[in-house]
């Protein structure tokens, strides 16, 4: 199951801040390598698992991201 990934994200994945803060993003984060650690839509911590081939991150409300959904 895949996640409303084209809704409009609100917080900051890695921080859990707002994105409107402006934090800094990681440059291993920006190249999908890094797993987010917060839902960017309600700023939950997720369920995070690292494979060999990737990583899933799980938000209780929002489902299931995976890295192969972050490949462009
Ligand atoms: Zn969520």
């Amino acid at each position: 199951m895949t996640v409303v990934a084209d809704k409009e994200p609100v917080y900051n994945e890695f921080t859990g801040k707002p994105l409107a803060e402006g934090a800094p993003v990681f440059a291993a984060a920006l190249l999908g390598l890094e797993p987010p650690r917060y839902c960017a839509y309600c700023a939950r911590r997720m369920i995070v698992q690292v494979s060999p081939d990737g990583w899933t991150a799980r938000c209780s409300r929002h489902g299931e991201l995976d890295s192969k959904s972050r490949e462009r």
